[in-house]
């Protein structure tokens, strides 16, 4: 427990919790809580939020939890859940706006109903504007910065900035500021540039992506998408598989039967203990049978649980 209390607060319209549990905000379903936990009413909120929250608490942005894995002690400080299913969506001046708490599938049924193409490949991923803009979320040949034209950051002072590509050095899933730090602000919106397309043919790749998915991923289950970056030239899942670890199991995080790169809690029991566990013995055993170094694309964050 922190030292900060609700008294320290004014004016907020969000929800504000203390010591609050947080695995049903991620899609593995488990894991840690977070000291604080504030789920904003829109931006300004938000900076409202951050302006008053003492600034040696640290701040951690949460969209959908489709890519992160918080150890079962919880995490310091602020998490800020962003997640907005009411969040702005528009058309203007050839660019879609999109805050960041607008769900992914949401932003690319969005541009194709306006004609606006190749933002098809959101569809598909389960996670919301701002984790696509942090992770640099991509698949079928198209990621998320090729389209941003620029974007809006709230600093950790509470102040708003606009910052476009050239700020940032964007790579596979990786996204740092122009001069190597981590980006250390919450993303709040993007425009992006998408090329004008048929709308009935945007609708229709989006159809064939889907369908992709739900032949080839465990998505019925509680997972977090790929679980380790694919190495230059060639694929985790392969080489997870190539060694025999398809159904493997820790506590209950297993390695997917249907896709090897995914780890899944089948029976919601598992703890990020368990699944934390799983991702080094499958490193380990990756490591030691092809000698390639797998690396998580998952990001893990919090303390391990007290002894
Ligand atoms: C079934 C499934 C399929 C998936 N398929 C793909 C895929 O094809 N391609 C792909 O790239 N990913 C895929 N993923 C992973 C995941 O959906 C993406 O990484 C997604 O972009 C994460 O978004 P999120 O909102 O859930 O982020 P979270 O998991 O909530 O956060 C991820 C990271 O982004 C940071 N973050 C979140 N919001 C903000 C913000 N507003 N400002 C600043 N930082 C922020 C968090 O602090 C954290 O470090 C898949 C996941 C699942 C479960």
């Amino acid at each position: 427990m922190n030292i900060v209390e609700s008294k320290h607060f004014n004016g907020l319209r969000g929800t504000l919790e203390f010591d609050a549990p947080l695995a049903k905000h991620t899609s593995w379903r488990a894991g840690g809580g977070a000291d604080i936990v504030y789920t904003p009413a829109d931006r300004d909120d938000l900076a409202v939020f951050l302006r008053q929250l003492p600034i040696f608490e640290q701040v951690t942005p949460l969209g959908l939890g489709s890519n992160t894995l918080i150890r079962d002690g919880g995490v310091r400080g602020a998490v800020i859940l962003m997640h907005d299913p009411g969040g702005a969506l528009a058309v203007a001046d050839g660019l879609v706006y999109a805050e960041a708490g607008v769900a992914c599938p949401k932003l690319a049924r969005f541009a194709a109903q306006h004609g606006c193409g190749e933002a098809e490949f959101l569809a598909g991923i389960p996670g919301t504007v701002g984790g696509a803009l942090a992770m640099n979320a991509g698949c079928y040949g198209g990621e998320t910065w090729s389209y941003v034209a620029r974007m809006e950051v709230l600093q950790r002072d509470g102040t708003f900035a606009v910052r476009t590509p050239k700020d940032y050095s964007i790579g596979y899933r990786s996204v740092r500021r122009a001069d190597g730090r981590a980006p250390g602000e919450v993303f709040t919106a993007a425009w992006f540039r998408f090329p004008v397309t048929d709308k009935g043919d945007a609708r229709k790749k989006i159809r064939e992506l889907l369908a992709r998915r739900l032949a080839t991923q465990p998505l019925e289950l509680p997972n977090a998408g790929s679980v380790f970056r694919n190495p230059p030239g060639d694929h985790a899942a392969r080489l997870i598989e190539s060694v025999g670890l398809k159904g493997y199991a820790i506590g209950g995080a297993r390695v997917s039967e249907k896709h090897a790169n995914f780890i899944v809690n089948a029976d919601r029991r598992a703890t990020a203990a368990d699944i934390e566990a799983l991702i080094v013995h499958v490193q380990k055993i990756v490591a030691e049978k092809t000698g390639v170094n797998l690396e998580p694309e998952v990001k893990i964050i919090g303390e391990a649980a007290a002894a």
